[in-house]
Parts: structure tokens; sequence; C-alpha cells
């Protein structure tokens, strides 16, 4: 049962800025994530801030440079199913149709997707473990199968994300706002890795906001994607995923960013991927090295070890996907 909270839903910016400047408020996107954790009680609230009725965080647009602004509201079904996304940016495209369900993906909004709480079934359940406050970690010694290989310490969370991954990869860019000032943050400086803080999932303040993302144009030769691996094959999240954005001149990699999903608490940049493909030509060796290079370091823990070889697998595949589109 959902605890006792008031529900506002400002049609201004300005007006939510200052609801949640004065109170003991959380932001509501669509609220998928965030009325689950209030019924778990994973953490309380007196108000809730629905983003819901602000005409302007909604929609998508192309800027004058050749970019795109994705309004904070915009569904990910919008996201999903947009043309321009589907043509230009493959990776953002493929995430969006595999974030949950369709029901999910009309209701949930682009940056609640960023922003949403992490899966782990003790923080979601009645353990008072380490990101909830309290003083240990169950999963670390416990059920750790859909937990982290790289990036624990204290907490072993993934990121549940499928979208940050992808944006991280296209090197987008969140515009916050916060009753005073304004900022830009980019999507891959978003997450806030247990080692930092244990109990934040993201370095915004309680009274900031998302309003928009921003992705760059494409650059001549992109070609992107990502793919996820679930339990189950209907809705579920990542338990490996691997984003990639990779500029071609002909057949040669010029530059590559890669995100691996289900894999650390945080989106994890996969450098030594990007380091074995800059420059090449993506033949069966460079893909095989590359593949490698994506779980050197990996500290698997003692029920999430096959994630080593979905993630060589992942990458096999999608490198070789990308090698053939061109
Ligand atoms: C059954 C189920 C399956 C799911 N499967 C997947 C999946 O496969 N892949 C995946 O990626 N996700 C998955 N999700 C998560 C779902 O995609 C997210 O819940 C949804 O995208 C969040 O969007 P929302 O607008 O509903 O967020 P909300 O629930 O409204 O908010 C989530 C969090 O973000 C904060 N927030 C919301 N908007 C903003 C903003 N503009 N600025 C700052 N903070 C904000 C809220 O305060 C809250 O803490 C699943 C969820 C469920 C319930
Ligand atoms: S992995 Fe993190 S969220 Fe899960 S039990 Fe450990 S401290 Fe809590």
């Amino acid at each position: 049962m959902l605890p006792k909270f008031s529900y506002v839903r400002p049609d201004s910016l300005h007006e939510a800025l200052n609801l949640l400047d004065n109170q003991n408020a959380r932001v509501h996107g669509g609220g998928t994530d965030l009325l689950g954790c209030l019924r778990d009680e994973v953490f309380h609230t007196d108000t809730v801030v629905s983003l819901g009725a602000i005409d302007e965080l909604r929609g998508i647009v192309q800027t004058n440079d050749g970019g795109l602004r994705l309004g904070a509201t915009t569904p990910i079904a919008e996201i999903a199913e947009h043309e321009v996304i589907a043509e230009s940016y493959g990776a953002l495209r493929d995430a969006a149709t595999v974030v949950a369900s369709p029901q999910l993906r009309n209701q949930g909004t682009i940056a609640g997707n960023l922003c949403q709480k992490p899966r782990c079934w003790y923080y979601r359940g009645d353990f008072d473990c380490l990101r909830k406050g309290g003083e240990l970690c169950y999963a670390y010694d416990g059920e750790n199968q859909y937990h982290c290989i790289f990036g624990g310490e204290l907490c072993y969370i993934v990121h549940p994300s499928d979208t940050a991954p992808a944006l991280a990869a296209l090197g987008a860019v969140c515009r916050v706002s916060g009753p005073s000032t304004s900022r830009s943050v980019a999507v891959e400086a978003l997450h806030v890795p247990p080692s930092v803080d244990p109990q934040r999932e993201t370095v915004l303040d309680d009274d900031e906001v998302i309003t928009e993302i921003i992705v760059p144009p494409p650059a001549a030769g992109l070609r992107s994607s990502y793919r996820k691996v679930r339990a189950r094959a209907s809705w579920d999240f990542a338990l490996a995923g691997v984003a990639l954005a990779v500029v071609f001149d002909g057949d040669t990699v010029t530059t590559a960013r890669v995100f691996l999903s289900g894999a650390a608490p945080i989106p994890w940049r996969a450098k030594g991927v990007e380091t074995a493909i800059t420059g090449t030509k993506l033949d069966a060796a460079t893909i095989s090295s590359a593949s490698e290079a994506a779980v050197r370091g990996a500290e698997p823990l003692t029920k999430n070890g096959y994630k080593i070889e979905l993630f060589k697998g992942l990458m096999t595949e999608q490198l070789e996907v990308l090698a053939r589109r061109g």
C-alpha cells in the first residue's frame, strides 16, 4: 500500500522548482519507479511534485546544429518510435525499444529512466542495507547473480537504465535546473559510483531537475547500436548490455565510445574496447581482442562469473554488426 503524501502538479517549471526547494519533496516523471519505491518504503516523502503538466518539458525537436533536444518528460515510447532517432541515433532507438514493457514505455519518461533507483532485491526489500543507510551490503556474500563485475566498492548494484549507456555513448548532455541555478551535466558524468557515495545515484541535488537532454549532431560515418541480454525474453533489466557509438572513415574506425550496462553501479565506459578498435578496420582479430578488453579488470562476485562470457559474446556480436553496416 502507498503511504500518505501530497501530490502536486504545477504547470510551470518555476513553480515546480519552488515546491522542490521548500519541502521534503520528490520529483515525479511518469512515476513508474518512484511510486514502487514509495510503496516498498525504500524511501519516504511528504510531497510528490509531478512534472507532467509542464508542457515545455515534453517533446523531441531537432536543434539548429542538427542535434536533438529531448524534453525530460518525453515518454520513452515516443523516443523508440521517432523517425530521426531511428535513422541517426540507432543506439538510442535500440535502447528505448527494450526498456520494460509497452505500458511502462508509454508512462515512463526519459529523465526518470536516467534517474531511476537500483533494482538490487535487498535494497528494494526489507533490508536496511548500506545504500539505505545501514551498515552492511547483503549482496556481497549473498544472492549476487545480477550484481556488478566492475566498479563495486561497498555497494555492488548495476545501474538499471538502458537509455543511460546509449545516451552516454552518443555524448548526450543533461540540462539541469535548480531554484536559482542551471547547469549542464554530461550523461556520462551524471551517476555517482559507490566509491564516492554509496547512498547517491546521481550528482543532482534534491531540488534539481533535469529539464532536457541534448544529443549532439551525428558525426559523418557514425554507426551506433545498443543490445542487452536479459533473463526473460519478454521484458527485463539487462544482465549484460553494450552501447556502441563508432565513427568510421570508410572501413577504418576513427573514434569510438563504448558503455556497458548490467556491468557496474554506473553506465561503465569500456575504454579498453575503444582503444582496441580505434584506428583499425574491425576485422576478426581486432574484434576478438576488443572483446577480451571489454572484461579486462572485471571482478565478478561469487555468483555472477557468467557475465564475463556474456559480455565477451555480446561485444563480439555487436562489433560484427557495426562492421557489416558499412
Ligand atoms: C516492471 C518494470 C520493469 C522495468 N524494466 C526496465 C528496463 O528493462 N530497462 C530500463 O531502463 N528501465 C526499466 N524499468 C524502469 C522504468 O523504465 C523506469 O521506471 C522509467 O523509465 C522511469 O521513468 P518515470 O518517468 O516513470 O520515472 P519516475 O518513477 O517518475 O522517477 C524515477 C526517479 O527519477 C526521478 N526523476 C524523474 N524525473 C526526473 C527529472 N526530470 N529530473 C530529476 N529527477 C527525476 C524521480 O524523483 C525518481 O527518483 C522498469 C520498471 C518497472 C516497474
Ligand atoms: S548491492 Fe548495494 S543496494 Fe544491494 S544490498 Fe549491497 S549495498 Fe544494498
